[in-house]
Protein backbone atom coordinates (compact mmCIF):
# COMPACT_ATOMS: atom_id res chain seq x y z
CA UNK A 1 0.00 0.00 0.00
CA UNK A 2 2.81 2.09 0.59
CA UNK A 3 4.65 1.40 -2.87
CA UNK A 4 3.89 4.64 -4.68
CA UNK A 5 5.14 6.65 -1.72
CA UNK A 6 8.22 5.16 -1.34
CA UNK A 7 9.03 5.29 -5.15
CA UNK A 8 8.79 8.70 -4.19
CA UNK A 9 10.62 9.37 -1.84
CA UNK A 10 13.59 6.94 -3.06
CA UNK A 11 13.14 9.29 -6.32
CA UNK A 12 14.05 12.27 -4.59
CA UNK A 13 16.87 10.45 -2.42
CA UNK A 14 18.46 9.82 -5.72
CA UNK A 15 18.10 13.49 -6.96
CA UNK A 16 19.98 14.49 -3.21
CA UNK A 17 22.84 11.73 -3.67
CA UNK A 18 23.20 12.31 -7.36
CA UNK A 19 25.78 9.72 -8.67
CA UNK A 20 27.49 9.12 -6.11
CA UNK A 21 28.19 5.87 -3.57
CA UNK A 22 24.85 6.68 -1.96
CA UNK A 23 22.48 6.04 -4.80
CA UNK A 24 24.66 2.70 -5.44
CA UNK A 25 22.96 1.62 -2.18
CA UNK A 26 19.50 2.91 -2.91
CA UNK A 27 19.56 0.61 -6.07
CA UNK A 28 19.72 -2.22 -3.77
CA UNK A 29 16.05 -1.48 -2.04
CA UNK A 30 13.31 -3.54 -2.98
CA UNK A 31 9.99 -3.24 -2.12
CA UNK A 32 8.34 -6.52 -0.05
CA UNK A 33 5.46 -5.72 1.29
CA UNK A 34 3.34 -3.20 3.54
CA UNK A 35 0.62 -2.82 5.95
CA UNK A 36 -0.85 -0.69 8.07
CA UNK A 37 1.88 1.27 9.18
CA UNK A 38 4.50 -0.94 8.76
CA UNK A 39 6.48 -1.02 5.23
CA UNK A 40 9.08 -4.30 4.81
CA UNK A 41 11.50 -3.70 2.49
CA UNK A 42 14.27 -6.23 1.37
CA UNK A 43 18.25 -6.05 0.40
CA UNK A 44 20.55 -9.00 -0.97
CA UNK A 45 22.80 -8.42 1.28
CA UNK A 46 24.06 -8.00 5.39
CA UNK A 47 26.47 -5.54 3.51
CA UNK A 48 24.05 -3.58 1.84
CA UNK A 49 21.75 -3.74 4.73
CA UNK A 50 24.41 -2.54 6.76
CA UNK A 51 25.39 0.68 4.47
CA UNK A 52 21.98 1.57 4.27
CA UNK A 53 20.89 1.73 7.92
CA UNK A 54 24.77 3.39 8.72
CA UNK A 55 24.14 5.93 5.71
CA UNK A 56 20.52 6.82 7.63
CA UNK A 57 18.79 5.99 4.58
CA UNK A 58 16.02 3.78 6.14
CA UNK A 59 15.69 5.77 8.97
CA UNK A 60 14.91 9.03 6.11
CA UNK A 61 12.45 6.81 4.52
CA UNK A 62 10.52 5.99 7.75
CA UNK A 63 10.41 9.78 8.34
CA UNK A 64 9.89 11.10 4.87
CA UNK A 65 6.84 8.46 4.81
CA UNK A 66 5.71 8.93 7.84
CA UNK A 67 5.30 12.84 7.19
CA UNK A 68 4.02 11.92 4.06
CA UNK A 69 1.14 9.55 5.36
CA UNK A 70 0.55 11.62 8.51
CA UNK A 71 0.90 8.65 10.81
CA UNK A 72 4.08 7.14 12.00
CA UNK A 73 5.21 3.72 9.47
CA UNK A 74 7.83 1.92 10.52
CA UNK A 75 10.16 -0.34 7.85
CA UNK A 76 11.78 -2.83 8.37
CA UNK A 77 14.70 -4.23 5.76
CA UNK A 78 15.82 -7.47 5.68
CA UNK A 79 18.21 -9.62 4.05
CA UNK A 80 16.57 -11.51 1.19
CA UNK A 81 17.05 -12.38 -2.27
CA UNK A 82 14.78 -10.78 -4.49
CA UNK A 83 12.23 -13.24 -5.89
CA UNK A 84 12.72 -13.01 -9.92
CA UNK A 85 9.06 -13.24 -10.53
CA UNK A 86 8.52 -10.58 -9.03
CA UNK A 87 9.73 -7.86 -10.88
CA UNK A 88 6.85 -5.60 -9.50
CA UNK A 89 9.19 -5.52 -6.59
CA UNK A 90 11.68 -3.17 -8.46
CA UNK A 91 11.42 0.45 -7.72
CA UNK A 92 11.05 2.42 -10.52
CA UNK A 93 14.32 4.19 -11.21
CA UNK A 94 12.93 7.57 -12.32
CA UNK A 95 15.72 10.38 -13.38
CA UNK A 96 18.72 8.36 -12.25
CA UNK A 97 20.95 9.87 -15.27
CA UNK A 98 24.57 8.67 -15.58
CA UNK A 99 25.30 5.16 -17.35
CA UNK A 100 23.49 4.04 -20.32
CA UNK A 101 19.99 3.86 -20.85
CA UNK A 102 18.33 0.80 -21.09
CA UNK A 103 15.20 2.57 -22.88
CA UNK A 104 15.35 4.70 -25.65
CA UNK A 105 16.28 8.44 -24.62
CA UNK A 106 13.08 9.96 -26.30
CA UNK A 107 10.34 7.01 -25.41
CA UNK A 108 8.79 6.83 -22.69
CA UNK A 109 9.37 3.41 -21.24
CA UNK A 110 5.52 2.37 -19.75
CA UNK A 111 4.15 3.03 -23.71
CA UNK A 112 4.88 -0.11 -24.26
CA UNK A 113 2.11 -3.00 -26.12
CA UNK A 114 1.76 -4.81 -23.23
CA UNK A 115 0.11 -2.00 -21.66
CA UNK A 116 -2.01 -0.98 -24.62
CA UNK A 117 -5.31 -2.22 -24.19
CA UNK A 118 -6.20 -3.48 -28.11
CA UNK A 119 -9.90 -3.91 -28.64
CA UNK A 120 -12.51 -2.73 -31.82
CA UNK A 121 -11.60 0.74 -31.32
CA UNK A 122 -7.70 0.16 -32.23
CA UNK A 123 -7.29 -3.04 -33.32
CA UNK A 124 -6.35 -2.22 -36.36
CA UNK A 125 -4.07 0.54 -35.96
CA UNK A 126 -2.36 -1.46 -32.74
CA UNK A 127 -2.37 -4.92 -34.78
CA UNK A 128 -0.25 -2.99 -37.68
CA UNK A 129 2.11 -1.47 -35.69
CA UNK A 130 2.81 -4.76 -33.89
CA UNK A 131 3.60 -5.67 -37.04
CA UNK A 132 5.54 -2.42 -37.86
CA UNK A 133 7.86 -3.51 -35.15
CA UNK A 134 8.59 -7.28 -35.94
CA UNK A 135 9.81 -5.86 -39.31
CA UNK A 136 10.61 -2.33 -39.63
CA UNK A 137 10.07 -1.21 -43.13
CA UNK A 138 8.91 -4.52 -44.73
CA UNK A 139 5.07 -3.34 -44.59
CA UNK A 140 2.63 -0.73 -44.34
CA UNK A 141 4.86 2.06 -45.19
CA UNK A 142 4.50 4.55 -44.17
CA UNK A 143 1.96 3.98 -41.03
CA UNK A 144 -0.01 6.61 -39.79
CA UNK A 145 -2.39 6.71 -37.32
CA UNK A 146 -4.71 9.13 -36.46
CA UNK A 147 -7.80 9.84 -33.88
CA UNK A 148 -8.46 12.74 -31.61
CA UNK A 149 -6.85 13.71 -29.06
CA UNK A 150 -6.11 11.28 -26.04
CA UNK A 151 -6.67 8.23 -27.68
CA UNK A 152 -3.22 6.79 -27.75
CA UNK A 153 -1.46 8.03 -30.58
CA UNK A 154 1.12 8.41 -29.21
CA UNK A 155 0.94 5.93 -26.43
CA UNK A 156 1.10 3.13 -29.99
CA UNK A 157 3.71 5.05 -31.82
CA UNK A 158 6.51 4.62 -28.52
CA UNK A 159 5.17 1.81 -28.45
CA UNK A 160 6.50 0.32 -31.87
CA UNK A 161 9.67 2.42 -30.94
CA UNK A 162 10.61 0.41 -28.17
CA UNK A 163 9.59 -2.61 -29.68
CA UNK A 164 12.33 -2.32 -32.57
CA UNK A 165 14.76 -0.65 -29.93
CA UNK A 166 14.79 -3.79 -27.89
CA UNK A 167 14.23 -6.15 -30.62
CA UNK A 168 17.07 -4.27 -33.00
CA UNK A 169 19.25 -2.53 -30.84
CA UNK A 170 21.29 -1.67 -34.10
CA UNK A 171 18.38 0.09 -35.90
CA UNK A 172 18.32 3.74 -35.40
CA UNK A 173 15.40 4.91 -34.24
CA UNK A 174 14.32 8.45 -33.64
CA UNK A 175 11.46 10.03 -32.34
CA UNK A 176 10.17 13.67 -33.03
CA UNK A 177 7.19 15.97 -32.76
CA UNK A 178 6.54 18.10 -35.82
CA UNK A 179 6.83 20.70 -33.24
CA UNK A 180 10.09 20.07 -32.33
CA UNK A 181 11.28 18.74 -36.22
CA UNK A 182 10.20 22.44 -37.34
CA UNK A 183 11.68 24.44 -34.58
CA UNK A 184 14.93 22.57 -35.09
CA UNK A 185 14.93 23.49 -38.88
CA UNK A 186 14.19 27.01 -38.11
CA UNK A 187 16.75 26.78 -35.87
CA UNK A 188 19.39 26.08 -38.54
CA UNK A 189 18.17 27.90 -41.21
CA UNK A 190 20.88 29.83 -42.84
CA UNK A 191 23.59 27.48 -41.87
CA UNK A 192 24.64 25.27 -43.89
CA UNK A 193 26.64 23.30 -41.81
CA UNK A 194 24.31 23.22 -39.54
CA UNK A 195 21.98 22.32 -41.95
CA UNK A 196 23.73 19.78 -43.31
CA UNK A 197 23.97 17.81 -40.06
CA UNK A 198 20.41 18.29 -39.35
CA UNK A 199 19.47 16.90 -42.92
CA UNK A 200 21.82 13.72 -41.90
CA UNK A 201 20.43 13.26 -38.69
CA UNK A 202 16.99 12.29 -39.87
CA UNK A 203 17.98 11.00 -43.31
CA UNK A 204 20.20 8.22 -41.42
CA UNK A 205 17.76 6.96 -39.46
CA UNK A 206 16.37 3.19 -39.80
CA UNK A 207 13.22 4.18 -38.63
CA UNK A 208 11.53 7.83 -38.22
CA UNK A 209 8.70 8.21 -35.98
CA UNK A 210 6.97 12.09 -36.56
CA UNK A 211 4.33 13.10 -33.93
CA UNK A 212 1.19 15.02 -34.77
CA UNK A 213 1.75 15.95 -38.01
CA UNK A 214 -1.12 18.42 -38.15
CA UNK A 215 1.45 20.81 -36.68
CA UNK A 216 2.89 21.55 -40.46
CA UNK A 217 -0.06 23.30 -41.54
CA UNK A 218 0.73 26.46 -42.83
CA UNK A 219 4.31 25.95 -42.88
CA UNK A 220 5.46 25.53 -46.33
CA UNK A 221 9.49 25.53 -45.66
CA UNK A 222 9.85 22.96 -43.64
CA UNK A 223 7.15 20.95 -45.39
CA UNK A 224 9.52 21.33 -48.31
CA UNK A 225 12.34 19.56 -45.51
CA UNK A 226 10.23 17.11 -44.91
CA UNK A 227 9.20 15.65 -48.14
CA UNK A 228 12.95 15.25 -48.87
CA UNK A 229 13.24 14.14 -45.92
CA UNK A 230 10.50 11.18 -46.64
CA UNK A 231 12.13 10.77 -50.17
CA UNK A 232 15.05 9.67 -49.13
CA UNK A 233 13.89 7.49 -46.64
CA UNK A 234 11.25 5.89 -48.10
CA UNK A 235 12.73 5.17 -51.22
CA UNK A 236 15.43 2.88 -49.03
CA UNK A 237 12.63 0.83 -47.35
CA UNK A 238 13.59 2.70 -43.77
CA UNK A 239 9.94 2.65 -41.69
CA UNK A 240 8.18 6.01 -41.71
CA UNK A 241 5.34 6.67 -38.57
CA UNK A 242 3.10 9.28 -38.32
CA UNK A 243 0.31 10.60 -36.07
CA UNK A 244 -2.13 13.03 -36.87
CA UNK A 245 -5.27 14.50 -35.07
CA UNK A 246 -7.43 13.60 -38.06
CA UNK A 247 -7.52 11.86 -41.54
CA UNK A 248 -4.82 13.80 -43.81
CA UNK A 249 -7.75 14.53 -46.03
CA UNK A 250 -8.68 17.26 -43.73
CA UNK A 251 -6.04 19.18 -42.86
CA UNK A 252 -5.62 22.26 -44.55
CA UNK A 253 -2.38 24.58 -45.79
CA UNK A 254 -0.39 21.42 -46.19
CA UNK A 255 0.83 20.74 -49.96
CA UNK A 256 -1.13 18.15 -51.57
CA UNK A 257 1.72 15.91 -52.53
CA UNK A 258 2.88 15.73 -48.72
CA UNK A 259 -0.92 14.66 -47.98
CA UNK A 260 -0.31 11.98 -50.55
CA UNK A 261 2.82 11.31 -49.28
CA UNK A 262 1.29 10.91 -45.59
CA UNK A 263 -1.49 8.76 -46.82
CA UNK A 264 0.44 6.70 -49.07
CA UNK A 265 0.88 3.89 -46.75
CA UNK A 266 -1.50 2.56 -44.18
CA UNK A 267 -3.71 4.55 -41.82
CA UNK A 268 -5.48 3.43 -38.90
CA UNK A 269 -7.42 5.52 -36.97
CA UNK A 270 -8.24 5.29 -33.27
CA UNK A 271 -11.89 5.75 -31.84
CA UNK A 272 -13.51 6.16 -28.30
CA UNK A 273 -13.27 2.92 -26.47
CA UNK A 274 -16.53 1.92 -25.24
CA UNK A 275 -17.52 0.78 -22.00
CA UNK A 276 -15.80 -2.46 -21.22
CA UNK A 277 -12.93 -1.80 -23.14
CA UNK A 278 -12.74 1.38 -20.76
CA UNK A 279 -12.73 -0.68 -17.87
CA UNK A 280 -10.14 -2.76 -18.80
CA UNK A 281 -7.59 0.10 -19.45
CA UNK A 282 -8.35 1.31 -15.90
CA UNK A 283 -7.97 -2.27 -14.75
CA UNK A 284 -4.80 -2.45 -16.56
CA UNK A 285 -3.54 0.80 -14.49
CA UNK A 286 -4.76 -0.38 -11.42
CA UNK A 287 -2.59 -3.40 -11.26
CA UNK A 288 0.55 -1.89 -13.13
CA UNK A 289 0.11 0.78 -10.32
CA UNK A 290 -0.34 -2.10 -7.71
CA UNK A 291 -3.04 -0.85 -6.81
CA UNK A 292 -6.72 -1.99 -5.74
CA UNK A 293 -10.04 0.25 -6.37
CA UNK A 294 -12.94 -1.04 -6.30
CA UNK A 295 -14.95 -2.51 -8.96
CA UNK A 296 -18.13 -0.08 -8.61
CA UNK A 297 -15.58 2.83 -8.71
CA UNK A 298 -13.93 1.66 -12.01
CA UNK A 299 -17.33 1.58 -13.18
CA UNK A 300 -18.41 4.63 -12.11
CA UNK A 301 -15.31 6.55 -13.48
CA UNK A 302 -15.84 4.16 -16.86
CA UNK A 303 -19.41 5.58 -17.16
CA UNK A 304 -19.14 8.86 -16.92
CA UNK A 305 -15.50 9.43 -18.35
CA UNK A 306 -16.45 9.28 -22.22
CA UNK A 307 -14.12 12.22 -23.36
CA UNK A 308 -10.64 10.27 -23.90
CA UNK A 309 -8.12 7.92 -22.34
CA UNK A 310 -6.35 10.57 -20.89
CA UNK A 311 -9.13 12.22 -19.08
CA UNK A 312 -10.25 8.43 -17.69
CA UNK A 313 -6.62 7.97 -16.63
CA UNK A 314 -6.52 11.45 -14.95
CA UNK A 315 -9.70 10.65 -13.28
CA UNK A 316 -8.07 7.13 -11.85
CA UNK A 317 -4.99 8.72 -10.70
CA UNK A 318 -7.09 11.59 -8.96
CA UNK A 319 -8.86 8.37 -6.98
CA UNK A 320 -5.91 6.57 -6.23
CA UNK A 321 -4.25 9.91 -4.92
CA UNK A 322 -7.06 10.33 -2.65
CA UNK A 323 -7.02 6.43 -1.21
CA UNK A 324 -2.83 6.95 -0.88
CA UNK A 325 -4.01 10.04 1.29
CA UNK A 326 -7.24 8.63 3.37
CA UNK A 327 -5.09 5.00 3.22
CA UNK A 328 -8.31 3.31 2.93
CA UNK A 329 -9.89 1.66 -0.46
CA UNK A 330 -11.92 4.34 -2.10
CA UNK A 331 -16.32 3.77 -1.72
CA UNK A 332 -18.31 4.95 -4.23
CA UNK A 333 -19.41 7.69 -2.51
CA UNK A 334 -16.11 9.14 -1.44
CA UNK A 335 -15.23 8.79 -5.28
CA UNK A 336 -18.30 10.02 -6.44
CA UNK A 337 -17.78 13.21 -4.41
CA UNK A 338 -14.27 13.64 -5.58
CA UNK A 339 -14.73 13.55 -8.79
CA UNK A 340 -17.93 15.66 -8.78
CA UNK A 341 -16.80 17.47 -11.64
CA UNK A 342 -17.69 14.26 -13.86
CA UNK A 343 -21.18 14.51 -13.15
CA UNK A 344 -21.59 18.20 -11.75
CA UNK A 345 -22.57 19.94 -14.80
CA UNK A 346 -24.21 17.26 -16.49
CA UNK A 347 -26.80 15.89 -13.37
CA UNK A 348 -29.66 16.76 -15.79
CA UNK A 349 -29.18 15.55 -19.13
CA UNK A 350 -30.72 18.62 -21.36
CA UNK A 351 -31.48 17.38 -24.56
CA UNK A 352 -29.97 17.60 -27.71
CA UNK A 353 -32.52 19.10 -28.93
CA UNK A 354 -33.06 22.13 -27.08
CA UNK A 355 -29.56 22.58 -26.73
CA UNK A 356 -29.22 23.23 -30.66
CA UNK A 357 -32.55 24.97 -30.41
CA UNK A 358 -31.55 27.69 -28.49
CA UNK A 359 -27.95 27.70 -30.16
CA UNK A 360 -29.90 28.23 -33.65
CA UNK A 361 -32.29 31.31 -31.75
CA UNK A 362 -28.82 32.69 -30.09
CA UNK A 363 -27.65 33.15 -33.53
CA UNK A 364 -30.71 33.70 -35.39
CA UNK A 365 -30.57 30.75 -38.01
CA UNK A 366 -32.95 27.71 -37.82
CA UNK A 367 -32.38 24.30 -36.13
CA UNK A 368 -32.78 22.64 -39.29
CA UNK A 369 -29.63 24.06 -40.10
CA UNK A 370 -27.26 23.51 -37.34
CA UNK A 371 -28.22 19.94 -38.20
CA UNK A 372 -27.72 20.11 -41.66
CA UNK A 373 -24.68 20.01 -44.35
CA UNK A 374 -24.00 23.54 -44.73
CA UNK A 375 -20.33 24.91 -44.24
CA UNK A 376 -20.62 28.34 -44.58
CA UNK A 377 -18.75 30.23 -41.47
CA UNK A 378 -22.42 31.33 -40.12
CA UNK A 379 -23.88 28.25 -39.73
CA UNK A 380 -20.54 26.20 -39.46
CA UNK A 381 -19.50 28.06 -36.00
CA UNK A 382 -22.91 27.96 -34.95
CA UNK A 383 -22.44 23.99 -35.16
CA UNK A 384 -19.94 23.74 -33.38
CA UNK A 385 -20.55 25.70 -30.49
CA UNK A 386 -23.78 23.57 -30.47
CA UNK A 387 -21.76 20.72 -30.05
CA UNK A 388 -19.43 21.69 -27.65
CA UNK A 389 -22.56 23.08 -24.97
CA UNK A 390 -24.12 19.57 -26.30
CA UNK A 391 -20.51 17.81 -24.64
CA UNK A 392 -20.67 20.00 -21.95
CA UNK A 393 -24.28 19.91 -20.22
CA UNK A 394 -25.48 16.69 -21.70
CA UNK A 395 -24.72 13.45 -20.90
CA UNK A 396 -23.56 12.09 -23.98
CA UNK A 397 -21.13 10.35 -25.63
CA UNK A 398 -18.62 11.65 -28.54
CA UNK A 399 -20.42 9.18 -31.19
CA UNK A 400 -24.12 9.68 -30.23
CA UNK A 401 -23.61 13.47 -30.42
CA UNK A 402 -21.42 12.64 -33.72
CA UNK A 403 -24.36 10.48 -34.81
CA UNK A 404 -26.81 13.61 -34.11
CA UNK A 405 -24.99 15.64 -36.50
CA UNK A 406 -24.60 13.14 -39.31
CA UNK A 407 -20.63 13.21 -38.36
CA UNK A 408 -17.78 11.22 -36.69
CA UNK A 409 -16.97 11.59 -33.54
CA UNK A 410 -13.52 13.00 -34.46
CA UNK A 411 -15.33 15.67 -36.31
CA UNK A 412 -16.97 16.67 -32.86
CA UNK A 413 -13.72 16.20 -31.00
CA UNK A 414 -12.43 19.02 -33.27
CA UNK A 415 -15.13 21.10 -32.93
CA UNK A 416 -15.05 20.90 -29.21
CA UNK A 417 -11.17 21.87 -29.09
CA UNK A 418 -12.11 24.62 -31.76
CA UNK A 419 -14.30 26.17 -29.26
CA UNK A 420 -11.82 25.39 -26.21
CA UNK A 421 -8.85 27.27 -27.88
CA UNK A 422 -11.69 30.29 -29.05
CA UNK A 423 -12.58 30.18 -25.54
CA UNK A 424 -8.53 31.05 -24.66
CA UNK A 425 -8.30 33.49 -27.48
CA UNK A 426 -11.07 35.19 -27.43
CA UNK A 427 -12.57 37.13 -24.14
CA UNK A 428 -15.90 37.85 -25.93
CA UNK A 429 -17.13 34.07 -26.51
CA UNK A 430 -17.44 32.79 -23.24
CA UNK A 431 -19.90 35.48 -22.02
CA UNK A 432 -21.78 33.84 -25.19
CA UNK A 433 -21.68 30.61 -24.65
CA UNK A 434 -22.74 31.33 -20.71
CA UNK A 435 -25.66 33.35 -21.98
CA UNK A 436 -26.80 30.55 -23.90
CA UNK A 437 -26.01 27.61 -21.00
CA UNK A 438 -28.18 29.83 -18.86
CA UNK A 439 -31.03 30.23 -21.02
CA UNK A 440 -31.11 26.19 -21.05
CA UNK A 441 -31.37 26.20 -17.08
CA UNK A 442 -33.59 28.74 -17.09
CA UNK A 443 -35.84 27.13 -19.25
CA UNK A 444 -35.81 23.68 -17.26
CA UNK A 445 -36.00 25.58 -14.17
CA UNK A 446 -39.13 26.35 -15.00
CA UNK A 447 -40.38 23.27 -16.87
P1 LIG B 1 -2.77 10.98 -27.98
O1 LIG B 1 -1.36 10.97 -28.43
O2 LIG B 1 -3.70 10.27 -28.92
O3 LIG B 1 -3.29 12.33 -27.61
P2 LIG B 1 -1.74 9.41 -25.78
O4 LIG B 1 -1.05 8.36 -26.57
O5 LIG B 1 -0.90 10.44 -25.14
O6 LIG B 1 -2.88 10.11 -26.65
O7 LIG B 1 -2.66 8.68 -24.69
C1 LIG B 1 -3.18 9.35 -23.56
C2 LIG B 1 -3.10 8.45 -22.37
O8 LIG B 1 -4.01 7.36 -22.53
C3 LIG B 1 -1.73 7.80 -22.20
O9 LIG B 1 -1.38 7.77 -20.84
C4 LIG B 1 -1.90 6.40 -22.74
O10 LIG B 1 -1.05 5.49 -22.09
C5 LIG B 1 -3.34 6.10 -22.43
N1 LIG B 1 -3.96 5.18 -23.39
C6 LIG B 1 -4.53 5.52 -24.58
N2 LIG B 1 -5.04 4.44 -25.17
C7 LIG B 1 -4.79 3.38 -24.37
C8 LIG B 1 -5.08 1.98 -24.45
N3 LIG B 1 -5.73 1.44 -25.49
N4 LIG B 1 -4.67 1.19 -23.42
C9 LIG B 1 -4.03 1.73 -22.37
N5 LIG B 1 -3.73 3.04 -22.23
C10 LIG B 1 -4.10 3.86 -23.22
MG1 LIG C 1 -0.04 12.57 -28.64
Amino acid sequence: MYKLLLEEIIGKMRKSVSQGEGGMYLDQVYYISSDEGILNLGTSSKFFKEKLESLGFIKKIEDELSERNGLAIKVNIEIKKQDPSKPEQNIQKRDKGGDTPKNHPDLKEEFTFSNFVISTNNELAANAAMAIAKAPGKFYNPFLIYGGVGLGKTHLMHAIGNDIYRRFPEKKVVYVTAEKFTNEFIAVLGQKPKMAAFKNKYRGVDVLLIDDIHFFQGKEGVQEELFNTFNALYEVNRQIVFTCDRHPSELKNLTERMKSRFMSGLNADLKLPDFETRMAILKKKCSRLNVSIKDEVLEFISKNVTTSVRDLESALTKIVAYSDLIRREVTLDVAKEQLSYLTATKQENVSIDRIIKAVAEYFNISSGDIRGRKRTKNIAWPRQIAMYIINHLGEYSMNEIGNEFGKDHTTVIYAIQKVEDSIKSNPTLEPVIQKIEASLKDASEKG
